[in-house]
Order: structure tokens, then C-alpha cells, then sequence
């Protein structure tokens, strides 16, 4: 069905295919005007042709009705909420994965303040995002691996850039979150040398440091609602804020003073030692 629509869609924006189309239709007509089975036989044959030959490109240069910059959790509920109104939506994503920051920084982790889920781990949140943008698949086309890097209006709609090629649409949602990821790193000298083996910026899994001495910088939400869950599970907790005041959600904060997380504020890491 997707590949109909496309092919349509193609054949709307593109009339000298249009017309190609149409005269080896009526060739087809004039050469089995009596036989409606070898006529639609032969149409299809044509059909499958010109598909080859346009490859992919009828889906690519097929106008859509909005295109979402991000796959991360904003872009795919737009993308469900766009497919729920009956529009043909392309996510365009630059990582190879959809979900964004809770697929790539913290799967494990859970989140609170989803309506109607009182705790879901971000994975399974991601999971059932993309769940339900599957319940549209026959108008969501999705594109990994590709970032956009640019777009401009060109007469009725937008020519998207990517690092990929050109996209055409009438609409552009930005959701993009915090663009491409890039940790903050702590600025500390020689800490290259540590980073993916006993420094990480994100949590990918939570065995990774289980029965370990964590020390966690920072103060936001991030640093708070990892302090949090890791205390069961390591050995010793350590938090580290420049300031007195944490600016995580007061409740998170609230359960972080009876806890075990061992609190240095105010504190600056200076130097890192290490194996
Ligand atoms: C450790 C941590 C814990 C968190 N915990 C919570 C929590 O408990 N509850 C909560 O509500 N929020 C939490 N957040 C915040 C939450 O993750 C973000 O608010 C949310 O991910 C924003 O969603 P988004 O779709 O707007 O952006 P993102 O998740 O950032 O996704 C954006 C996507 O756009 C893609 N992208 C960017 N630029 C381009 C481009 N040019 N071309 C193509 N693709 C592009 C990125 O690759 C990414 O996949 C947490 C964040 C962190 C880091």
C-alpha cells in the first residue's frame, strides 16, 4: 500500500512520468482490448518496471505531508498523532536506533512521569512508542542513519537536506531534543584515558558499575535519579555537586536525604586518578 501511495504520489508531482505511464497503458488496452487477464497482467508488468526503475526514489521524492527531524520519544508520538489525522509522515533520524536520548542514555532506568504508567523503564517506554507508530505503518516511513542537515522552502513545500539526499515535504517538525549527543565532559586532564572504562557518561546498563564505588557529578535530574536506583546495588554512592542545592525534581531529591548516597556539595572535581 505504501509503495502505491508512493508510486502515486510520484507520478502526481513528476507528469512526463504521468503521461509515460498512461501511453503504455493504452498500449497495453489497444494490445489485449478483448483479454481484461493479459491486459492487467501486462499493466502490472509495467508497473513492476517503472518501480525498478524508480527504486527507492518514488518513496524519497514523493511529497509528505510532515516530516519529523528526531525518532526520539517527541518525534514518535507526532509521528503516531500525524498518522492518527490520516497524514503521510516520514521520521528522518540520525542514529541507527529510534527513541533518542532514553534508547541511547538510560534504557534501564525508570521514569515516573508518564500519565497512566506509574514507573516504566525508558527501553519499554521507547518500545511501545514505536508500537504505536507501527499501528500507521502504511504512512510512516522511517529513515535511519541519516541527519538532516538543512531544509528551504521551495515553492508549495520544503526541500529537506540530509546527509543521505533530499527529501520533499509541506511540513517540518523539529524534534530534534537536545541534538546529536554529545556528553558534557568533566574537563579534567588525562580523561580520555578513563572514558568507556571506568568513566561513563551515560548509564547504558545498570550491571555495568553494580557492586562498585560510584562517584556521580552533577546536580540535575540525570545525576540525582541515577544516585537513586544505584544505591541498592553498589557498593557505595557518592554525589557530587558544585552547588548546595540539587535542581532535580524536589521529590527525587527528598528521597536521595534518608538514603545512602554519600552527598559532598559544595564540591568541584579536580583531578582524576585512576588505573
Ligand atoms: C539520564 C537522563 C534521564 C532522564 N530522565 C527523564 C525522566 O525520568 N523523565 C522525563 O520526562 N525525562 C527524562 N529525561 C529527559 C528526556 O530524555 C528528554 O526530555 C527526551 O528524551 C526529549 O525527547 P525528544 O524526542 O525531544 O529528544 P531526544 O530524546 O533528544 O531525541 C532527539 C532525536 O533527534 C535526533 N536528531 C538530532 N538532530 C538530528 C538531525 N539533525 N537529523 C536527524 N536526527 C537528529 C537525535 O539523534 C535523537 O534521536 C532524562 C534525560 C537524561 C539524559
Amino acid at each position: 500500500m505504501k509503495r502505491h501511495r508512493a508510486f502515486r504520489d510520484y507520478l502526481k508531482q513528476h507528469p512526463e512520468q504521468a503521461s509515460a505511464y498512461g501511453a503504455l497503458k493504452l498500449k497495453a488496452a489497444r494490445l489485449f482490448p478483448n483479454d481484461i487477464d493479459r491486459y492487467m497482467e501486462y499493466k502490472s508488468s509495467i508497473i513492476a518496471e517503472m518501480y525498478k526503475e524508480l527504486g527507492e526514489m518514488s518513496e524519497k521524492n514523493a511529497v509528505c505531508d510532515i516530516t519529523i527531524v528526531g525518532g526520539g520519544p517527541v518525534g514518535l508520538f507526532a509521528a503516531f498523532y500525524a498518522g492518527l489525522r490520516g497524514m503521510s509522515v516520514k521520521i528522518i533520524e540520525s542514529l541507527s536506533e529510534l527513541g533518542g536520548q532514553p534508547t541511547v542514555l538510560y534504557p534501564e532506568k525508570l521514569i515516573y512521569d508518564i500519565p497512566a504508567f506509574p514507573a516504566i523503564p525508558a527501553g519499554e517506554l521507547v518500545e511501545r512508542l514505536v508500537e504505536q507508530v507501527e499501528r500507521f505503518e502504511d504512512r510512516v516511513t522511517i529513515c535511519l542513519k541519516e541527519e538532516v542537515l538543512g531544509f528551504e522552502k521551495t515553492g508549495e513545500h520544503f526541500t529537506i537536506e540530509t546527509s543521505k539526499g533530499e527529501h520533499l515535504s509541506k511540513s517540518i517538525i523539529i524534534a530534534c531534543g537536545n541534538g546529536a549527543f554529545a556528553p558534557r565532559t568533566l574537563g579534567l586532564e588525562g580523561e580520555e584515558n578513563y572514558a568507556d572504562n571506568n568513566l561513563f557518561y551515560n548509564v547504558h546498563k545498570l550491571d555495568q558499575v553494580a557492586g562498585k564505588d560510584v562517584v556521580i557529578c552533577g546536580g540535575c535530574d540525570s545525576a540525582v535519579d541515577w544516585a537513586n536506583p544505584l544505591e541498592p546495588i553498589v557498593k557505595s554512592v557518592t554525589l557530587v555537586h558544585r552547588r548546595d542545592a540539587f535542581r532535580a525534581h524536589e521529590h527525587s531529591v527528598e528521597l536521595l536525604k534518608p538514603s545512602k548516597v554519600n552527598v559532598l556539595t559544595p564540591y568541584i572535581p579536580l583531578e582524576l586518578k585512576g588505573d
